[in-house]
């Protein structure tokens, strides 16, 4: 298959394993662990237990009749990643990490958080397992998401801020991996997106695979026929590469990855990485990173707090190159638009950074034709950005 990595997680040119010498330990000793477990039927057995009991799966593939007639083109489903537990995607990593961690025994999980759900769900699974958790945010992001640090530490987790570089997401995926080397015999560092070195991209995308695995049997149910585009939002790229991994072999199946250009692609306030990005080594990994000019990691912004990372997870960046997947900006003004739009129309408030991928329908399904059909992957659920999207629209909620 074009999509399995070929020697040491290679994409392409991209991907690899690019650490320090103190790292290679932790990171051969999970490459070994994984490549036993994924071919453990038991572990699988065990995995799809927790995904369905716990996190709430199957996900639903929902029809949504009401944008389809108001848009007047192809027939939209959305996957509904939002109704699992902790609503988002997320969890569907992190419940694999978490039980492979466990196989490997450790008893102790680190992860890096931005806006604070990769956290929330680690913590979660942390609890449900009995594992000690540290998470690692950045002291901006602290602020900005209050509400998320308090949940981690009722989960019982501890949250450490990190207050090096611009105290965001990159600064704290940097500091979990220092931690990492520092204390790898009890620990797994549950990594949130399909990046860092390799084994983190596969792994965590063969967690994902199981948003693609369900909705190519859910549409082929409802509609005869594999659709003929499948959106997903990209920030690391992880519920993108999980919604388009069993139709990559599918050439009639149209893969749209939609980034977030924040206020615009020729603005620098944009995380728009495939569209603005330039070849580069970044935690681990070769791939596309926004720059500045001399090369350095540029601050990167957005609407969404999920789509801030100024990278993209190594096997986007082949199908990008390969013209397998295309990925298009979709800007703030955009997303907020159709957030606003799926809200009243389908009665379903979605994440912002989903929005991103809605807003792309919005934009296509009428140019196409009636028996055409889309599958939108809505990663997450919105309630967390209410706040935000009223204050975006000028009101504030006081919260
Ligand atoms: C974290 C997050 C994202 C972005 O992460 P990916 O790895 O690109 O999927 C998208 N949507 C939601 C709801 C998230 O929480």
């Amino acid at each position: 298959m074009t999509n399995s990595p070929t020697s040491r997680g290679r994409f392409g040119i991209h991907g690899g394993q690019y650490i320090p010498e103190t790292l290679m330990n932790a990171v051969i000793e999970l490459e070994e662990a994984y490549d036993r477990y994924k071919a453990d039927p038991a572990f699988n057995a065990e995995l799809t237990e927790l995904f369905n009991s716990y996190a709430g799966r199957p996900s639903l593939l929902y029809f949504a009749a009401n944008m389809t007639a108001d848009l007047g083109g192809a027939k939209v489903y959305l996957k509904r990643e939002d109704l699992n537990h902790t609503g988002a995607h997320k969890i569907n990593n992190v419940l694999g990490q978490a039980l492979l961690a466990k196989k490997m025994g450790k008893t102790r999980l680190i992860a890096e958080t931005g806006a604070g759900q990769h956290g929330v769900a680690t913590a979660t699974a942390a609890a449900l397992m009995g594992m000690e958790c540290v998470v690692y945010m950045g002291v901006e992001d602290m602020e900005r998401q209050a509400l998320n640090v308090y949940r981690m530490r009722l989960l019982g987790t501890e949250v450490r801020g990190v207050s090096a570089g611009t105290g965001t997401l990159k600064d704290a995926v940097s500091e979990t991996f220092r931690e990492w080397t520092n204390r790898i015999d009890d620990t797994h560092y549950c990594l949130g997106s399909v990046m860092g070195p390799h084994p983190f991209p596969t792994m965590v995308r063969d967690f994902q695979a199981v948003i693609s695995r369900e909705a190519r049997a859910q549409i082929l149910e409802a509609e005869g026929k594999l659709p003929d585009a499948v959106l997903a939002c990209v920030g690391g790229g992880s519920n993108a590469i999980g919604s388009f991994y069993h139709f990559i072999g599918d050439e009639g199946v149209r893969l749209i990855g939609c980034e977030a250009a924040g206020r615009g692609i020729d603005t620098w306030e944009t995380a728009a990485t495939m569209s603005t990005g330039k070849l580069g080594i970044f935690h681990g990994m070769k791939s596309y990173f926004c720059q500045d000019e001399y090369g350095q990691i540029a601050p990167v912004y957005s609407i969404s707090a999920g789509l801030d990372y100024p990278g993209v997870g190594p096997e986007h960046a082949m199908l990008h190159d390969s013209g397998r997947a295309e990925y298009v900006p979709v800007t703030d003004e955009e997303a907020v638009c159709a957030f606003e739009y799926l809200s009243r129309t389908e009665g379903v408030i979605p994440a912002i950074e989903s929005a991103h991928a809605v807003a792309h329908a919005i934009k296509i399904a009428p140019t196409m034709d009636t028996e055409q059909v889309i599958i939108v992957t809505l990663s997450g659920r919105g309630d967390k950005d209410v706040a935000a999207i009223a204050r975006y629209r000028g009101e504030d909620l006081h919260e």
